[in-house]
């Protein structure tokens, strides 16, 4: 088995959320002048994703990270702290300039499947009762981040699946057939 750190969150077994949880707020890690956003809803969507670009503790193989709608979303303080990581890449990833965590990933592309959606981590907030994650996603990819070696994969994936995280190597199927619907309908293949 393997004795590697998915997440801190849920390493000692997935804690379920509260259902009818109304949001909260996330704050980053500066010990002092904390960069506060407030979020008015539930996370969905919510799964670790082994991909290389999301935000992650140190440890851990794995970020936890869901959706919210965007007109949820706002900066309740310390605004000028935060910073785009990557103005080029797809989700424009706002992080706190001094510590570094990333406070929400947010998506202008108006063509994009998930425009609309901001990305957030739950573990920023004090507050408890937010939709647990559910799957795993890019799982394969934490070996291009250097989270596991090859051989542990069987592992990895074996212990995903006891913690009721099934791994996928993209996204579930769930968000698989949205984006693919997404592109059908802007193509004309779907009405
Ligand atoms: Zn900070
Ligand atoms: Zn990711």
């Amino acid at each position: 088995m393997s004795t590697m750190s998915i997440h801190p969150s849920v390493d000692n077994g997935v804690k379920k959320g509260i259902p009818g949880f109304a949001g909260g707020t996330l704050q980053c890690r500066c010990s002092s002048d904390k960069i506060e956003v407030k979020v008015n809803s539930d996370v969905a969507h919510n799964h670790v994703c082994g991909c290389t670009k999301c935000w992650k503790p140190e440890g851990a193989a794995f970020s936890v990270v869901g959706v919210v709608p965007r007109d949820k979303l706002g900066v309740t303080a310390h605004a000028e702290k935060l910073s785009v990581v990557d103005e080029k890449a797809a989700i424009q990833r706002h992080a706190c300039t001094a510590c570094g965590t990333h406070m929400y990933g947010r998506i202008e592309n108006r063509d994009h499947p998930f425009h609309g959606l901001d990305f957030i981590h739950v573990e920023l907030s004090p507050q408890q009762g937010w939709e647990e994650p559910r799957f795993a996603a890019f799982v394969s990819s934490i070996i291009e981040g250097g989270g596991a070696r090859p051989e542990q994969m069987d592992g990895v994936r074996a212990r995903l699946a006891e913690l009721g995280l099934p791994p996928h190597d993209c996204l579930n199927p769930t968000l698989m057939d949205a984006i693919a619907t997404h592109v059908a309908k802007r193509n004309g293949v779907l009405e």
